[in-house]
Formats: structure tokens, sequence, C-alpha cells
């Protein structure tokens, strides 16, 4: 399996959708869209034992104040001309298909209160269009080819229910994403979001213009 590096996924998807200025990554450049949060994004989701469909092999990247157990790396991205430090384990040394702390008895993951952004940010999902981002809580679009540790393909996770610990759980990852956009020097539109989610009304889309 090729190298995927998950600091492309935080900045071209995550980034992309909540910047409230242009920015420039890999030669591309991002400007801010619309944003829609839709009310599903408070939603649930169960994540039963034997799957490990979401955990192939990409990078593990932490901000250089996070704990970690793990032995990482300093690298430099680059975004808009500044050059920023993270603290990677990339797996390079890798040729398995899987993450290096999957159980791939259990399905769990060994570092899972250590384990990096994008691994927790899951659900959360980011739907680009032309001009717009739709944010929401929703199962991976190609669940169905994840391979699991049983060797069949499809994710076994389901939507749930919402309850305060859901509730909590959107505002706690919102607040994770923040801190990474903080770090990149980049200003976002978090907290008109994190606002919305504190204060309501949930029963309507929050829609915010470019
Ligand atoms: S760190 Fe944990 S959650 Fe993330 S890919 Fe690896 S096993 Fe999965
Ligand atoms: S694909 Fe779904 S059920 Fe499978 S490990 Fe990931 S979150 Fe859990």
């Amino acid at each position: 399996m090729p190298f995927r590096d998950s600091v492309d996924k935080l900045v071209t998807v995550y980034f992309a959708g909540i910047t409230a200025e242009k920015f420039e990554y890999k030669g591309e450049r991002y400007v801010p869209k619309s944003i829609y949060v839709s009310p599903l994004i408070f939603r649930g989701y169960t994540c039963p034992s034997g799957c490990g469909g979401c955990c192939p092999r990409f990078s593990l990247d932490y901000l250089p104040n996070d704990p970690s157990p793990l032995k990482l790396v300093e690298r430099k991205v680059e975004i808009s001309g500044q050059i920023v430090s993270v603290r990677s384990d990339i797996q390079s040394d890798l040729s398995d298909h899987y993450c290096r702390h999957l159980d791939t008895k259990s399905g769990r993951c060994n570092i899972y209160s250590h384990r990096p952004f994008t691994c927790d940010f899951e659900l959360i999902r980011f739907l680009h269009y032309k001009e717009r981002v739709v944010i929401t809580q929703k199962l991976f679009g190609r669940g169905w080819a994840m391979r699991r540790i049983d060797g069949e393909r499809g994710a076994k996770c389901e939507m749930i229910e919402t309850d305060n610990y859901w509730h909590s759980e959107v505002r706690r990852k919102l607040d994770h994403l923040a801190t990474w956009a903080d770090h990149f020097g980049l200003k976002t539109r978090i907290s008109t979001i994190t606002d919305w989610i504190d204060s309501g009304p949930h029963d309507i889309p929050l829609l915010l213009k470019s």
C-alpha cells in the first residue's frame, strides 16, 4: 500500500473546510467555502470488535506538545510559505496493510487513549462540493470496501441516536481541530460552529456563508 500522509487529509479536507482565509498547500490554493453543519453531526456510532477496517497504515501525527507514548520524529510541513513542525510516526518501515497499533486479533487500537487526531476525529465527515462543505457525522463512503481483520470486506460500524456523550464528543473533537489549526497559524470559523453546538438551535442546520 502506498504511503498515506494524514497531514494531507488534515489540511486538504479539514482545514480546507473550516478556513476563514485563503491558503496554499503543495501547490494548491484553498479558499473559504460556505459551511453547512448538519444536525446529524450529533449522531453516535458503534464500533464492534473484530473490524479494524478504518485502521490501515498511514502516518500518525501529533502536535509538538501532545503527550504520546510513541517514538516520533519531528518533520516540517509547509503551508502558505510558513514552516510548521509536527511529530510523526510515518510507518514507512512497515509493509503491512494495517497500522502497527492495531491489534489484529481483536480489531482494537492499542494506543486508543493516545490515538492521533485523524483517528480521533472520525466519524465527523467533511463532504466537499465546489463552493460549500457539508459537515456531518456519517459512515465511511467506501465502508463496504474496507478490509476487516477477518479477511472480509465491510466496516462494521452503524450510526446510533445522539445523547449527551456524543454531543460533548463533537464539541471536544472540534476544539481539537481548532488546536491544530492554531498551530498552523490558520484563521477558522470553528468558534461559530462550537457556539452553535453549545447554544443551538439544533433542529435546523447551521449555515455559514463564505
Ligand atoms: S492509531 Fe489506533 S485508531 Fe489510529 S489507525 Fe492505528 S490502530 Fe487505528
Ligand atoms: S470501520 Fe467502523 S467498526 Fe471498523 S474499526 Fe473503524 S469505526 Fe470501528
